[in-house]
């Protein structure tokens, strides 16, 4: 048994499938000379092994995703790549000439082929390299007789076990048979763990070795609510997490009976419940789940895993079915926020010594303003088919609000001269998520429509503690007294200018925080889908004036620690069934 951080609830019950990433090595061997023809098939073969499971896997991702084609053109990418005539011609030389192993031919190539892309400036060319060496690596994997390890591809259930996920691995879970990932790396806050959790797929991490207890095939457990791992469970174990699994399902049953409920006080104070999406095709499920609108679409994933930048038409296309899928509910786009945890992308965001503190965000759209403009002027043209708004990610100050208006107002001059309608009022809000933004959000609110509050890198910033890390994951602490005032601030300063300040940070959908924020008086919370029914439940439970007492209370202790246990005894005495 193995105990990890807990970061997407519920229990999985099933067989590993260890995720080793470990690259093949390459051995010289030389071959007689009536071997080299059988080489030169073995390679051939290989191809075309290759070529048939990219094609299976461009099948699948076409089915899966309808609409959303980026996916399958990366395939087309790597397809295109296997046909290469360079790099089988001259593999097929080199075992010839030099008689030697197919491996060792195309391990040749492939390193010729990295260096001179080592030599291109461009980043998207540079960018494909990455893409010849997965190509390369799905060869060799033909060549050893094994299959290539990827998260889409299997035909049956697996727990996946990995030492670090990205997230876009994760984001190509997806639709697959995944049903739980345990990995050595990782924290609460980190983007696989909210992808998880969007996924509805329980996962535990910060387990720090599990990758060396595990093998493929092996039955495991991953209880995702406790943060506990079970390889080889006891037959007594298995009985008593099915039984738990049984109890969650159940739990998790009676509160969807509850799911299109308003979450709105006993004594009648609505708050608005808002889901975060990163894929379009989330959109029906986080509607039945009772979600009242889009609180945050973080676009980002939408360069994630895509061959190409995506063009206006591309980001238009899948604005307009978001505003259309939602309507007549609000839906709500941040604008790129890349950078961070978030690097794996056709932008190729520069590598910083420090990323997290880098170009990523609004800063990195500010620098690259064309890139901005049509992102923008996508997002306007959609807004004529439903109801958008528009948030700038890691909003510092109030400058950076400014310049992101500037351009702004420059994209719909530009629409209006050219005739192209769309909602001219438009809300405009801040992601507040720097401490600099909530401590002058006096100053913003008076050029914001409104604020939604990022507490993921709210806490990262204001206790200086990476959100990815699983070393100081101890001192990740949302019910921080520094996180509190701050929240506490941000919604006082939105309210004396008049506008609704939500919050889309995880804590939103964190039940143990719920009383807390709606005792702080925040307008709308906006959360993974997962969250949604119980938090809506514990609102509809309670009067507004005892959520205000209890946040209260809570901001007079002086440590965190002193906050979660008094927030804990009075949530588990108030909602035995939830704590
Ligand atoms: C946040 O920082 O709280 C947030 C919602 O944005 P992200 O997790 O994408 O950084
Ligand atoms: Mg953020």
């Amino acid at each position: 048994m193995l105990k990890g951080v807990g970061v997407s609830p519920g229990i999985s019950i099933g067989k590993a499938f260890l995720l080793d990433r470990r690259k093949i090595k390459v051995e010289k061997f030389t071959i007689a000379a009536e071997m080299v023809e059988g080489e030169v098939a073995r390679f051939m073969d290989a191809l075309q092994k290759s070529r048939e499971q990219l094609l299976q896997v461009k099948e699948k991702l076409t089915q899966d995703l309808g609409g959303d084609q980026a996916h399958a053109h990366i395939v087309d990418v790597h397809i295109l790549i296997l046909e290469d005539e360079m790099l089988v011609n001259e593999a097929i030389k080199i075992v010839r000439e030099e008689r030697v192993n197919a491996e060792w031919a195309l391990r040749k190539v492939l390193t010729r082929f990295a260096n001179i892309f080592d030599q291109i400036e461009d980043p998207y060319m540079k960018e494909r390299k990455s893409d010849i060496e997965h190509v390369g690596q799905r060869i060799l994997h033909n060549l050893a007789g094994e299959k290539m390890r990827s998260l889409d591809g299997f035909d049956e259930d697996v727990i996946v076990v990995a030492h670090d996920l990205s997230p876009a691995d994760t984001a190509q879970m997806h639709q697959s048979r995944v049903i739980g990932f345990a990995t050595d790396l990782g924290a609460r806050t980190s983007h696989t763990a909210i992808m998880a959790r969007s996924l509805e797929i329980p996962a535990v991490v910060g387990l720090e070795n599990i990758c060396t207890f595990v093998k493929t095939g092996d039955p495991i457990i991953i209880d995702g609510t406790d943060g506990v791992v079970i390889v080889k469970p006891t037959p007594e174990e298995f009985r008593e997490y099915l039984e738990k699994q049984r109890r969650y399902k159940y739990v998790i049953q009676e509160l969807l009976k509850y799911s299109d409920q308003p979450a709105e006080t006993l004594d009648g104070y609505k708050i608005d419940i808002m889901a975060n999406i990163e894929f379009l095709d989330e959109i029906p499920h986080v509607l039945s789940r009772g979600a009242e609108g889009i609180g945050l679409y973080r676009t980002e994933f939408f360069y994630m895993n895509s061959p190409k930048l995506p063009t206006e038409e591309d980001h238009f296309r899948v604005y307009k079915r978001l505003a259309e899928q939602v309507s007549p509910r609000q839906a709500t786009i941040r604008t790129l926020d890349l950078g961070g945890d978030k690097i794996e992308s056709t932008l190729h965001v520069a590598d910083e010594p420090n990323p997290v503190l880098g170009l990523r965000a609004i800063r990195f759209s500010l620098k690259h303003s064309d890139l901005f403009r049509l992102q923008l002027r996508a997002i306007l043209r959609a807004s004529a088919y439903g109801k958008l708004r528009i948030m700038y990610p890691m909003i510092s100050g109030i400058e950076e609000l400014r310049q992101a208006n500037l351009i702004l107002a420059e994209v719909k001059d530009e629409l209006s001269s050219q005739g192209i309608y769309f909602d001219e009022d438009i809300p405009v809000g801040v992601m507040i998520e720097i401490p600099s933004a909530s401590i002058t959000a006096d100053l913003l609110a008076k050029e914001a429509d409104f604020f939604s509050i990022g507490t993921n890198d709210l806490i990262q910033y204001s206790i200086a503690i990476d959100r990815g890390n699983e070393h100081v994951a101890y001192l990740y602490e949302p019910l921080h007294p520094a996180v509190l005032r701050l929240i506490k601030r941000t919604v006082e300063a939105g309210h004396a200018e008049g506008i609704p300040v939500g919050m889309c940070g995880e804590m939103a959908g964190d039940p143990l925080s719920t009383l807390i924020l709606l005792g702080l008086e925040l307008d709308e919370f906006s959360m993974n889908t997962a969250s949604i029914p119980i938090i809506k439940q514990i609102i509809r439970s309670v009067r507004l004036e005892q959520a205000t007492e209890l946040a209260y209370k809570a901001l007079s202790f002086s440590t965190a620690k002193e906050i979660e246990e008094f927030v804990r005894r009075e949530m588990s005495a108030k909602f035995p069934e939830f704590f």
